[in-house]
């Protein structure tokens, strides 16, 4: 993330500073600590959704005296294709502006993720030591805030039982074998692993049957999901969000059962790489969520590179409504409407689909020379057959690990560990090695083939081509012109359109 910032800031884009918020007052919360209240400035989220920077400054009050700046860059979640029922497009969707970036002098670990849309304004930093939320305090007043600080006041945190088999598919074994230390550090930029996000009729219930707010909060959620992969060296884009608005043709009854039928009706017609099915149930509370397979991705477009089959798909389930039972996500980037347990959730389902098992699996290789396998934490037994692994550190555990308080209060999962050293690399292997995910060029050609406009290039380009500001090398002319924002089009075709 810092890289990031520091690659934009080389490119000499201006951080925009704009006046965003001022320290109202401290309130206390009774039994969990206090609170900032802030005043937001009424012009901000007009001005970030009609002028959009390309990289913003943003100063937030932690009390009368003390503030922290945060250094924002903007990036897009993806060409998103929105329907409604599978069928009709949604049309007219007010789509939010994404941020994230780092806390200036920070020296720390930290990300910021920031969410704007009409209306709507979710902002998350987190450090190794502390979690900053702003929210909104109330519905009917749209400029009052309250800042939720982890140092002074207890956040509400969530367990999990994921329901993931533990074999691996064959090519997955060999990259894990073949590779297990191997870290390539340069995935992030070769590769988009694109995302369908399917929302069963229950998250529009419970978004008040309002397709709008179902999509901001799809936005809230993958902000902090694709940022957590993104600190992985991995691009994770979303390529179409269907809202069920009508009864869903998902059995409600079990996880099992619910992704059988995910993956049934979607098998391997849909765009992207895997199908993310998100779930409120409110009947079975808890489920918490399955992923088809380890290591299992079709192509992005209908059909291509196939995967689904008996019992496997690129398909996970996720129940979102397991948040009020205690348990330890830390720092994690919350919204005013995601938990660290749902962003938790669908970072560790996907994370299935994209190669990693869990980290009680008894197949890490711990060390090499002579090569010793087994586990690498001891939280929810093992999977295979080796002594249990040792307790997680002190300073938290990663993201395919089960040390989420199930049943020890001083476990917890840290975001800001991601998914530790191998699961980490075996995510890295799986995406660089499969074929079926395309190289960002690749995808960046069938987005628009997909005929769709407004999209940013930047995220995609190799790092060095965007500090130039020259058009990429690629396989097809390509036509740059120099203006305040920088456009790349493609020769007799459609713009694309790169905004900074
Ligand atoms: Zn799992």
């Amino acid at each position: 993330m810092k890289k990031m910032v520091m690659d934009k800031k080389e490119s000499k884009s201006s951080f925009v500073p704009i006046p965003a918020f001022r320290f109202s007052t401290n309130t206390v919360l009774t039994g969990r600590g206090i609170y900032q209240e802030l005043r937001l400035s009424t012009a901000f989220i007009r001005q970030i959704i009609t002028q959009k920077p390309g990289a913003l400054k943003l100063v937030i009050p932690l009390s009368n005296s003390e503030t922290v700046t945060c250094e924002l860059v903007k990036f897009d979640l993806g060409n998103i294709k929105f329907t409604e029922n599978n069928k009709e497009v949604i049309q007219d969707v007010k789509i939010p502006v994404t941020y994230r970036g780092i806390i200036s002098g920070e020296q720390n670990r930290n990300n910021v993720v920031l969410t704007v849309n009409e209306n709507y304004l979710s902002l998350i930093a987190t450090t190794t030591d502390r979690t900053l939320q702003l929210t909104r305090a109330d519905e009917t007043d749209p400029l009052t805030y309250r800042l939720y600080n982890s140092r002074q006041i207890a956040f509400p945190v969530t367990p999990i039982d994921c329901g993931t088999k533990s074999e691996s598919t064959s090519p997955l074994v060999a990259a894990i074998q073949s590779h297990g230390f191997v870290s390539k550090l340069n995935t992030v930029q070769d590769k988009c692993v694109n995302v369908y996000v399917d929302c069963f009729d229950s998250l529009y219930v419970k978004r008040g049957s309002n397709k709008d707010s179902v999509i901001s909060y799809v936005y809230e959620l993958f902000n902090a999901v694709a940022t957590g992969y993104f600190n992985e060296q991995i691009n994770v884009e979303i390529m179409g969000i269907n809202v069920w608005t009508t009864t869903d043709p998902y059995r409600g009854d079990t996880r099992e059962n619910a992704l059988a039928d995910l993956a049934n009706y979607n098998q391997d017609n849909f765009w992207g790489n895997i199908c993310v099915g998100l779930d409120f149930s409110t009947t079975l509370i808890g489920r918490s969520g399955i992923a088809d397979d380890i290591g299992r991705v079709k192509a992005n477009s209908p059909g291509n590179c196939k995967a689904y089959g008996p019992n496997v798909s690129a398909c996970c389930y996720n129940d979102l409504n397991y948040t009020t039972i205690a348990t330890g996500a830390t720092d994690f980037p919350v919204g005013p409407s995601t938990t660290g347990a749902a962003i938790y959730l669908v970072m560790h389902e996907m994370g299935h689909l994209l190669g990693a098992h869990h980290t009680f699996w008894c197949g890490w290789k711990l060390s090499s020379n002579p090569d010793v396998y087994g586990a690498i934490d001891s939280c929810g037994g093992v999977e295979g057959t080796c002594a249990q692994g040792p307790p997680p550190p002190p300073t938290g555990a990663t993201i395919m690990s089960y040390c989420v308080g199930y049943g020890t209060p001083s476990q917890f999962v840290d975001f800001n560990n991601g998914f530790g050293p191998l699961p980490g690399a075996a995510i890295r292997n799986f995406v660089d090695q499969t074929q079926c995910i395309a190289s960002c060029l690749a995808c960046l050609i069938q987005h628009q083939s997909r005929a769709e406009s407004d999209w940013a290039v930047h995220s995609k380009l190799p790092a060095a081509a965007a500090r130039n500001e020259r058009p990429p090398i690629v396989p097809a002319p390509l036509l740059y012109t120099g203006s305040k924002e920088v456009y790349w089009k493609w020769a007799n075709a459609n713009a694309i359109q790169s905004t900074r």
